[in-house]
């Protein structure tokens, strides 16, 4: 089985299928488990050291430059990153957290490397795009991190990543407090499993996402994004009827299960483990399938409006229309429709997933269009550069573009993403199962562009940019 078609096809079932259960996912590896060699370096051996011996080694004071004073909340009572901030340990190895890609886990969290990673996903580093077999996902996590830093990739944490990440985590705990307190779900995020994300940082999450959406777009209000979870991600709340009810988000949190319970990969309960391939999804990735189910929220072909929220207030009939023939639905099916071009698909959609879940009647193929409408709009803010970019060379993604931006986003245009994207997806696509004959963008789904990106990191924000810039 390839296990990044593998995820991928997870990826799929969790866009459309509401009541998939993340249990389900945790048995789509059914490679056998292969216990990876772990090494793990605590030292006091002072690597800047000169190399030649010396016949009566004496201790060495630590440089000044090699010490340094923990900032960050997270990370400053941490023995490890204490001793390291001190002087008193070189390196760490982040394999220590030894979950590689297309392996069985589940794996341990209880070490400081799945600390640090939570501390990179935190920051809005992301695994990157291509992941082969083999490779430790959190160690690519870090020389993504060391590279954008000017640092040498290698699998150890030492004194000058943590200073670095360190420093950039206080500020993000300021910025995180802030964005947390103004968000409606306050209070109702699940406490964090040992040393994932904090709460806190979830909860900014989604203030942060939400908060680049036009006003009309994104009542703030409890009940607008309650309702928005009990609709797209039902099975992450529980007790949803009660005042006390508890949002456990399983994508940044995969020790849960359905409903907060732990969740069960391979009969091992998931109490400070976590399944295979695992953390998949990074701020940006969690960012991007938020706005799709998002999307699926204010589509009134999926959702009567309700007062005192955002359910159903786009009318997406227009839409549909570009690269649909709304006259033509499936029979025995509302939102399902021929396509009008079906030998120009490949130049109309924005990604593979926006062209629709096939249905054969009477030998005739119909697509459900509310996936092209969920792509769009998630491409729209999380990459409206390159948006515009495909827009130049398609009439019909020129015409979603333009639909949009008058009559979902009242004019605004976001600044994000990078049109290098488009260059490097059709270079490298993302080409999973039959899709790939209708492939033309290289995006699977449309988080492909920012993801592919090479020194991608992810500001939080889209409205006036999305990358942080490289040191
Ligand atoms: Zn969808």
């Amino acid at each position: 089985m390839n296990n990044q078609k593998g995820f991928i096809n997870v990826v799929v079932i969790i866009m459309v299928l509401v009541v998939v259960s993340i249990a389900g996912y945790y048995f789509i590896v059914s490679k056998k488990a292969i216990q990876p060699p772990i090494t793990i370096t605590e030292t006091t051996q002072d690597l800047n050291q000169p190399t030649t011996p010396t016949p009566t080694p004496t201790p060495t004071p630590t440089s000044p430059e090699t010490t340094f004073t923990l900032k960050s909340k997270y990370l400053q009572n941490d023995p490890t990153a204490q001793a390291m901030a001190s002087g008193k340990m070189n390196k760490y190895n982040i394999r220590t957290f030894s979950s590689i890609y297309g392996e069985k886990g589940p794996y341990s969290t209880d070490n400081f490397a799945y600390k640090f990673l939570s501390a990179l996903r935190m920051l809005g580093y992301t695994r990157g795009y291509k992941t082969v077999g083999g490779q430790y996902i959190a160690e690519q996590y870090l020389n993504r991190a060391q590279r954008f830093n000017n640092l040498t990739s290698s699998p150890f944490i030492d004194g000058s990543i943590l200073k670095i990440i360190d420093s950039e985590f206080a500020e993000r705990e300021n910025l995180d407090r802030n964005l947390a307190l103004n968000f409606p779900l306050y209070n109702h995020l699940a406490d964090h499993p040992l040393n994932e994300p904090t709460s806190e940082h979830v909860t900014a999450l989604l203030s942060a996402v939400f908060g680049e959406l036009p006003a009309n777009l994104a009542v703030w209000s409890e009940k607008n994004f309650k309702d928005f979870y009990i609709r797209q991600f039902g099975q992450r709340i529980k007790n949803a009827d009660s005042p006390d009810y508890q949002i456990c988000e399983s994508a940044i949190y995969p020790e849960f299960g359905m409903d907060c319970a732990i969740g069960v990969y391979f009969g091992t309960p998931l109490i400070n483990k976590v399944p295979a391939n695992s953390p998949q999804n990074d701020d940006f990735s969690f960012a991007s399938l938020a706005l799709h189910e998002y999307a699926h929220y204010l589509d009134q072909k999926l959702y009567s409006p309700e007062s005192g929220t955002s359910k159903g207030v786009i009318d997406t009939a227009g839409f549909y229309n570009i690269s649909y023939d709304t006259s033509d639905p499936a029979p025995g099916g509302v939102r399902e429709f021929a396509y009008r071009r079906p030998q120009n698909v490949k130049n109309e959609f924005v990604s593979s997933y926006a062209q629709g879940w096939k249905r054969t009647v009477n030998g005739k193929d119909y697509f459900s269009a509310a996936e092209d409408f969920a792509e769009s709009f998630s491409l729209y803010v999380t990459d409206g550069k390159v948006f515009r970019k495909l827009a130049e060379s398609s009439d019909a993604l020129r015409q979603k573009y333009d639909w949009l931006k008058i009559n979902v986003f009242n004019g605004r245009e976001y600044q994000s993403g990078d049109i290098q994207s488009v260059t490097i997806l059709k270079q490298q696509p993302n080409l999973v199962g039959d899709e790939l004959v209708r492939q033309a963008t290289g995006a699977f789904n449309v988080v492909d562009y920012s993801t592919s990106l090479p020194n991608f990191v992810w500001n939080y924000k889209f409205l006036n940019g999305s990358l942080v810039p490289k040191p």
